[in-house]
């Protein structure tokens, strides 16, 4: 994985400033992003007026909550062949993230890395492989059963930290997401994607292991599985927490191998 990665577990002051700043927009933005998967009944979201509030726009009622599979298809049409930010001209895909639509269990990573984004695919590389080996080996479950998708839909430049005016951007998406999917636990991987679920600055270290919760749904913050690579006295944590996330689905999960 890559030494942008090896970031994830500081905790650097001028980051977790532009990350108050991420979170004081985030709020303007949640009444916006409500609108991103319309209600069964509501109107639709005009592509003209999501373009000035950054909501994604549903054109027709196939983004109702009672079919993931057509919300997702919608919310897939909606972000097109995107430009909304600075990282449209460096990647090859947009990893749209992929899985069971009527998954119980989301996993959310940080941002595609090379492979991601030559594949267009959520955790297909190496830290990819350790997800699935948690999921499958160590959960009891398939990874097709779940579905996984990221923080960022587009590969940051040399695997740098997502930015805030990135995140900004990509985040209507992951929120109709997850209100198409509406799953059962979320589990937040590192630092990105913890702090964006549960709209906090604190640090991985101190947050994970604890359910929190996104829009009404529960979110377990763990360690991100490139870290684990490096890291990986780490991963008994981890297991601990998927074993919290497995109690909360009613799986009593066998153990790791
Ligand atoms: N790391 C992530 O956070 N997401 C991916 O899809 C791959 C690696």
């Amino acid at each position: 994985m890559s030494p942008g990665k090896a970031r994830l577990a500081t905790g650097a002051s001028e980051r977790d400033e532009t990350l108050a700043d991420l979170l004081a927009h985030g709020r303007f933005l949640s009444g916006l992003s409500s609108v991103g998967v319309a209600p069964r009944s509501a109107a639709p979201v005009e592509p003209a007026a999501a373009a000035e509030t950054g909501a994604v726009a549903t054109r027709t009622g196939s983004t109702r909550t009672d079919d993931p599979s057509a919300a997702l298809g919608a919310i897939r049409e909606d972000l097109g062949d995107c430009r909304r930010c600075k990282l449209a001209s460096g990647r090859k895909k947009i990893v749209f993230g992929q899985g069971n639509p009527n998954a119980e269990l989301i996993f959310v990573g940080e941002a595609p890395g090379s492979e991601e984004d030559e594949q267009g695919l959520a955790f297909v590389g190496r830290a990819g492989q350790l997800l699935t080996d948690i999921i499958e080996k160590g959960m009891k479950m398939k990874r097709s059963d779940v579905w996984i998708g990221n923080v960022l839909k587009c590969r940051p430049p040399q695997n740098r930290n997502p930015e805030p005016d990135e995140i900004l951007s990509c985040q209507p998406f992951l929120e109709a997401q997850i209100r198409a999917i509406r799953p059962r636990v979320l589990v937040g991987l590192g630092k990105f994607a913890a702090q964006w679920l549960l709209k906090t600055a604190e640090p991985i270290s101190r947050i994970r292991g604890r359910f929190g919760e996104h829009d009404g749904i529960p979110v377990m913050p763990t360690y991100h599985p490139a870290y684990l690579l490096r890291n990986p006295a780490a991963k008994k944590d981890v297991w601990e927490d998927m074993k919290a996330v497995l109690r909360l689905l009613g799986r009593p999960g066998p153990g790791p191998d």
